[in-house]
């Protein structure tokens, strides 16, 4: 039997999504010493499936008033654009961004609607009609205003693998079945997590003052292994429908009273083929049909508000996802990104990609409120023969199941 080395640490994250990967980079910046632990791959969950628009509140302004949602997200966009720009960290300038804008439309006239949300609500991103000349393709024969929104529209997948590039020393792929245990003290704060190294089999004991809980979904399970039985969490189902083929480009918000219709987001496969993520009330509503049924209900809604796109050559498919929260009492999403510690561990929920930065300050907040002397031991050399998790592939990327727009047929790749 190797025998067992004992590494001490100021955090160990478990987790790879937006929030972990991000509290990860922002944490190693301060000079803790940290490291992550990935069970499947980085962002398989919610990161990877997400539309990647970077809210700045709108959405939860719609009603005319500044809700706190609106209030925690309003500087977000801010943040994000001077990360994408490179001109803060986390230097964020090689991610993809899908979009610089997105659009806002309906049918009827969006001037009424818009002078109420946003601007009265005193956000940092408020939308600004466009005249028809700047309109994008996608939306010339759309007959109400359409306005502009500065939000940014970013590619997950790239996003996660920029941030696993700039960390990938700290990333360690572990067997939840035999290569994890937890060692508790009487009050539940973690001792030991002892790993196995999945490739050597050689075993090694984190000792870390701090656990950060960034799973999403796989919160629930680590809750229950760490005997956090006051961590109570919610999912919240989506089925999202994909569109692949001649699409135009296009990202935005189609809106209808105080809620968002459809939520359109452009990505290109691996093929090349432009694809649509399709999202909003939809994918609400698609809960509880079937692929076929919500395939026809996405039909009609698109041509409906979206009068001049051509879908005849287009394909289309379904993907399921849970958004993974803490638990409320009314059961919709918190306003915020939240964090509960009990003991020496943190279970945090960015609850948008949007606030990822919001939730690792808010970890850090706690950290160095507990200890600020950093462990700066070489922890890279620990674990320089340590698998490292890959980025999980997009949902486009794994459905086998296409429809074309004028048959049932399924057809595959
Ligand atoms: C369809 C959809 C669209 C969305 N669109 C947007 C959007 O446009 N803008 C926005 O701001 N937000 C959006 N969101 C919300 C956003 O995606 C999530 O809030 C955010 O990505 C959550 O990130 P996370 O890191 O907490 O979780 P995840 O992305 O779910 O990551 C969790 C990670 O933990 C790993 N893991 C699981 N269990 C374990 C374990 N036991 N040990 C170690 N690792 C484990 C997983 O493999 C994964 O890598 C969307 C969500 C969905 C579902």
């Amino acid at each position: 039997m190797p025998e067992t080395r004992t590494v001490p640490l100021d955090l160990v994250i478990f987790g790879g999504g937006a929030a972990g990967l991000w509290l990860l980079d922002e944490v190693r910046r301060r000079g803790h010493s940290a490291v992550l632990l990935e069970a499947h791959q980085l962002g398989s969950g919610q990161t990877i499936a997400s539309q990647g628009i970077i809210h700045g509140g709108l959405k939860y302004t719609l009603s005319g008033l500044l809700t706190p949602s609106a209030q925690a997200i309003a500087e977000m966009p801010v943040i994000w654009r001077r990360c994408l720009g490179g001109e803060i960290e986390p230097n964020l300038s090689a991610v993809r961004l899908r979009s610089e804008y997105c659009y806002l439309w309906r049918s009827t006239s969006l001037s009424g609607m818009l002078a109420m949300a946003g601007a009265r609500a005193g956000l940092r991103v408020t939308p600004e009609k466009i005249s028809p000349a700047e309109r994008p393709k996608a939306l010339t024969a759309c007959k109400g205003s359409v306005a502009r929104l500065n939000e940014q529209v970013i590619e997950p997948a790239s996003f996660l693998q920029v941030l696993a590039d700039r960390n990938r020393d700290r990333l360690l792929k572990v067997d939840l079945e035999s290569g994890l245990e937890f060692e508790l003290d009487s009050e539940n704060n973690v001792q030991f997590i002892r790993l196995i190294n999945p490739q050597t089999g050689t075993p090694v004991d984190l000792q870390p003052r701090h656990v950060a809980l960034c799973a999403g979904g796989g919160n629930e399970q680590l809750a229950i292994s760490l005997r956090l039985t006051t961590i109570q969490t919610q999912r919240r189902p989506l089925h999202m429908v994909l569109v692949r083929g001649t699409v135009p480009e296009l990202n935005g918000h189609c809106l209808d009273g105080t809620s968002t219709r459809v939520t359109i987001t452009t990505s290109t496969d691996s093929s090349g083929r432009r694809v649509w993520q399709v999202g909003g009330q939809i994918s609400e509503d698609g809960v509880d049909m079937t692929a076929s049924d919500l395939i026809q209900h996405a039909q009609r809604e698109l041509r409906e508000i979206l009068p001049g796109v051509d879908f005849a050559t287009a394909q289309w498919s379904t993907y399921r996802v849970d958004r993974a929260e803490p638990a409320t009492s009314s059961g919709i999403r918190p306003d915020d990104a939240v964090v509960h510690i009990r003991g020496n561990v943190f279970a945090a929920w960015p609850t948008k990609l949007a606030l990822a930065p919001r939730l690792a300050e808010r970890v850090l907040a706690e950290c160095v409120a507990v200890h600020d002397t950093a462990r700066a031991d070489d922890v890279s050399a620990y674990f320089a023969k340590w698998p490292r998790p890959e980025v999980a592939l997009p949902p486009w990327e794994c459905q086998q199941q296409w429809t074309s727009a004028d048959s049932d047929n399924p057809q595959s790749n």
